[in-house]
């Protein structure tokens, strides 16, 4: 998602309460910005954060953090955060290649990444967020048990997903190529994209992965 850039979206950021501006400061440390020392959960790509949201409403012991590299996308977040209560959400603007400065080893115990961009160009691989790439990154920061949630519309970008994520080390615990109509539909929180597409009948394939046990 790439929004129209709006004019002051960068103060407007700079000023918000719902923002950690230098979030790096709190990397292996990250109870001290919530207050408490629950589980830290994190969406990547956020968008305007509907997601996470409802996910910091319905569980107050897990402290998230949401993630958005785009200022006037995080800024729509940060007006709907306006009309919630929440004490266990930050919002940061950052591009996910920066999570091992954010997040210490071992620190982060779920990520989730919605709808990503699909970059379909081949030159543009290393772009998606299920690249090995990008993998080896989350890699550095989850916990050894931690899992990677991943929904998408997109089939083929689930597809290629299928074989990176498992060429890049981790186990894909369970896949569904059509989410909503599958045992696992239940509990499931839709996210803005996935609202969207699913009203347009396309189905949405969802898939968790966790790292391969050493042998
Ligand atoms: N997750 C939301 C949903 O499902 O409704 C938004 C999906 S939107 C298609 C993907 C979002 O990921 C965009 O807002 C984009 O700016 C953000 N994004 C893409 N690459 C990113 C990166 N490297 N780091 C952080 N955010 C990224």
């Amino acid at each position: 998602m790439r929004l129209r850039h709006i004019p002051g979206s960068e103060e407007q950021i700079a000023e918000s309460p719902y923002v950690i501006q230098q979030p790096w400061e709190y990397r292996g440390c990250w109870e001290k910005a919530f207050g408490s020392s629950g589980p830290v959960v994190i969406e990547v790509g956020m968008g305007k954060g509907k997601f996470i949201m409802e996910l910091a409403a319905a569980h107050p012991d897990i402290n998230y953090v949401g993630i958005e590299m785009y200022s006037s996308v995080l800024l729509k977040a940060i007006q709907k955060r306006k009309d919630t209560k929440l004490s266990n959400l930050w919002f940061l603007r950052a591009d996910a290649r920066t999570l091992t400065d954010i997040f210490a080893p071992g620190e982060v115990h779920k990520i989730y990444l919605n709808f990503s961009d699909p970059w379909p160009k081949d030159r543009h691989a290393k772009r998606r967020l299920t690249s090995p790439e990008f993998m080896a990154v989350y890699d550095r920061i989850l916990k050894d048990d931690g899992s990677v949630e991943f929904k998408t519309d997109n089939r083929e970008l689930f597809e290629y997903s299928l074989e990176s994520i498992p060429a890049a080390g981790w186990n894909v615990e369970m896949h569904t190529f059509d989410l909503h109509h599958s045992p696992y539909a239940h509990g499931n929180v839709m996210t803005e994209y996935e609202s969207k597409f699913s009203a347009e009948g396309k189905p949405i394939c969802k898939l968790i992965a966790k790292r391969q046990a050493a042998t």
